[in-house]
């Protein structure tokens, strides 16, 4: 992550947004089952034999970073499952022109990790964390590892990656009680949490809109206990709204998917473990890279490949729910998407 090279000519999607971040899902499988992501047992698994080895994750994250991408984050399925990830981290960190590289993992390994992926140059860690409730835990994730989480998550921050950044997932009736407590859990701990609206990813969650809380509800019952004061993005391009606690300790965020979405600075792309580009999280297919690769593509036809893909995306499918949202029209079930734990986060 040093020095900048010399940048592709700028690359623009259909709707003349750049494309700076990466999603790199480096396994499909997870070892949870949560409720609002995965909650069948068993799923059509990626042929081990499909997935991308380090070295194919590694070329493509240089084309990547050639064509503008800033930010990578590896991601899944649960990341920590993939054999060796430290080896990885390592290759990409190397990369010139990457600024942030970053991993959203449940955390469960982490404990066994942390000094690993530290070690590796990994500088920061995003955390699903949806309750300290233990049997709530257990419900929602359909595991019993919760003190394994959050000796993670100590563990990580002993071993200097900060920050250490929480993600909640709220739904109504499930955690919608828990909010305060991850709140106050944030706070006393020195997390940033965020709270991320329930969507409706993949096919098997069953999403309904009414069992999504909105980004409303949930800092007005923040507010109540803790005043806040926005901040706002981190730039333009970032998901979450930032809040500051009036009292100074500490900040929370919300990423409103469903009732503010962020289409128009959406700039993300997402790499499946297979080694597709995916141009949208609610896509229904993905653009075969590891296709080429094994083909023996140069990079120069790789690149055109990309180049292609993301210009001619014109995704905006959040914006799209909330106008059928609004006019009632919206079913969720009306296109088939491909699973939140092939794409990544
Ligand atoms: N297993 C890792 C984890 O849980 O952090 C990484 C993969 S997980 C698919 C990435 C992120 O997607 C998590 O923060 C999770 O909370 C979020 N996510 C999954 N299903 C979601 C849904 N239906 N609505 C909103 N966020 C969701
Ligand atoms: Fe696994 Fe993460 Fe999905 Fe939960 S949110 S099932 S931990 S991939
Ligand atoms: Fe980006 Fe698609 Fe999400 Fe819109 S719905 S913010 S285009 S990933």
């Amino acid at each position: 992550m040093a020095s900048q090279s010399a940048p592709e000519e700028s690359l623009k999607d259909a709707l003349g947004r750049p494309l700076k971040d990466l999603r790199i899902s480096v396994t499909d499988r997870c070892n949870f089952r949560c409720s609002y992501c995965m909650p069948l047992e068993k799923y059509e698994w990626i042929d081990r034999r499909e997935i991308l080895s380090f070295e194919e994750i590694t070329r493509l994250a240089k084309l990547f970073v050639q064509l503008g991408v800033e930010d990578v984050r590896l991601t899944g399925g649960e990341p920590i499952l993939r054999h060796g990830l430290e080896q990885l981290v390592v290759q990409l960190a190397r990369l010139d022109g990457l600024k942030d590289l970053c991993l959203t993992t449940n955390a469960s390994l982490l404990g066994q990790k942390a000094h690993a992926l530290a070690q590796a140059g990994l500088k920061r860690i995003n955390v699903s964390l949806d309750t300290i409730n233990k049997e709530k835990f257990q419900q929602m994730t359909r595991r019993d590892d919760l003190a394994d989480v959050l000796g993670g998550i100590f563990g990580a921050m002993r071993y200097g990656i900060k920050p250490v950044k929480l993600n909640s997932v709220i739904q109504r009736g499930v955690n919608d009680d828990d909010i305060l407590e991850l709140v106050e859990f944030s706070r006393q701990n020195g997390f940033w949490i965020r709270f991320i609206e329930y969507m409706d990813v993949g096919n098997s969650n069953n999403w309904v809109s009414d069992t999504m809380v909105s980004k409303k509800e949930i800092l007005e019952k923040i507010n109540e206990r803790y005043p806040l004061q926005e901040i706002g993005r981190n730039d333009e391009s970032a998901p979450a709204v930032n809040y500051s606690f009036l009292d100074g300790i500490g900040k929370v965020g919300v990423i409103a998917s469903v009732t503010e979405p962020f289409c128009s600075g959406c700039t993300r792309g997402r790499l499946t473990a297979d080694g597709k580009l995916v141009t949208c999280l609610f896509s229904d297919q993905g653009h075969d890279l590891k296709k080429l690769i094994r083909q023996g593509a140069s990079d120069q036809d790789i690149i055109g490949a990309i180049r292609l893909a993301w210009s001619t995306r014109k995704d905006r499918y959040s914006e799209e729910r909330l106008e059928a949202l609004k006019s009632g029209e919206y079913r969720p079930d009306s296109r088939k998407k491909m699973e939140m734990i092939s794409l990544g986060g």
